[in-house]
């Protein structure tokens, strides 16, 4: 599964590739690990809107 976020390495919005069991997200461009913290509210709502 990939959500769209703004890369803050890429400066542009970038597919992500959720990484759930360790809770990360894998920027596709740069391959920047990411939390799904900071904001864990934001992250599931866009995990759970993107149909
Ligand atoms: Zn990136």
């Amino acid at each position: 599964m990939t959500i769209q976020l703004d890369c803050p390495w890429c400066q542009d919005e970038i597919a992500f590739e959720v990484d759930e069991t360790a809770d990360e997200l894998v920027c596709s461009e740069c391959g920047i690990r990411t939390e799904f913290a900071p904001d864990p509210v934001a992250t599931f709502g866009l995990l759970y809107d993107a149909a």
